[in-house]
């Protein structure tokens, strides 16, 4: 006799289900693939001892968001920590580069480095409060109103036409833009702005494993 049962055992489904678990309950997860872990597996897709990333590779939530860390997940699993975290081509052989370290990556994008760490600094060196606030349900009073002040005013600005009065070159721009499109959505708009500094920021703090 169980109190409840989880269906799917992708991230959401394990993660639900321990938190029914932690709660008290007995609980039983229903898979329907052979192997747990859902758009998160790794599987030998083409030739034995090849290991590929069946839906997700990069995790950018695994070490930042409130629930994996209360769950100690790397304790559990090995993660692997990139030197570079994203980067993003342009035409004619460039490159945008996010080092973990927001300096270095300021470094490297030249004119356009001070406004890139002026938009990043505050959110990365801050976010624990970003994502308890960006991961959190949307009508909520806010326990730390200055990072979301900072946020929403980064939002504003990056989802709104004023997108790119903030850079000189094309290079910075383009790696807001590429985690921005993540989401899928219209752009500029407020959500896919969101997506792009919350993400990025992430990028800087404690990395995209
Ligand atoms: C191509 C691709 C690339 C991606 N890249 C990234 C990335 O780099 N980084 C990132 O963070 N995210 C990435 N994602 C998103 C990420 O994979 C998903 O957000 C995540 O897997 C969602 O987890 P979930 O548990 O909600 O669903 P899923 O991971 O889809 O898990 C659902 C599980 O439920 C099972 N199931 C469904 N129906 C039933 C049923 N009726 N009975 C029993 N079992 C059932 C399925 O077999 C599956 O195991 C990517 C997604 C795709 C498609």
């Amino acid at each position: 006799m169980v109190d409840a049962v989880v269906v799917g055992a992708g991230p959401n489904g394990l993660a639900a289900a321990v938190t029914l678990a932690r709660a008290g309950l007995s609980v039983e997860v229903v898979e329907r693939a052979d192997t747990i872990g859902g758009g998160a597996r790794t599987a030998e897709l083409t030739l034995p001892g090849f290991l590929h990333d069946v839906c997700s590779a990069v995790h950018p939530m695994a070490l930042q968001s409130e629930f994996f860390r209360r769950f100690r997940l790397e304790d559990r699993i090995e993660l692997r920590l990139p030197e570079v975290q994203y980067g993003h081509p342009l035409d004619g052989g460039r490159a945008g580069i996010a080092y973990q370290d927001l300096a270095r990556t300021a470094e490297s994008l030249g004119i356009d480095g001070p406004a890139f760490r002026q938009l990043m600094a505050p959110l990365s060196g801050n976010a624990d409060q970003v994502a308890d606030f960006a991961t959190g349900a949307l009508l909520h009073v806010p326990r730390h109103p200055l990072s979301v002040l900072r946020f929403g005013l980064r939002a504003l600005e990056q989802g709104t036409s004023a997108w790119n009065l903030r850079f000189r070159d094309e290079v910075a721009p383009a790696m807001v833009s590429g985690v921005a499109a993540h989401s899928i959505q219209h752009m500029p708009s407020l959500a896919t702005a969101a997506a792009a500094l919350s993400l990025g920021a992430y990028a800087h703090a404690r990395g995209w494993p």
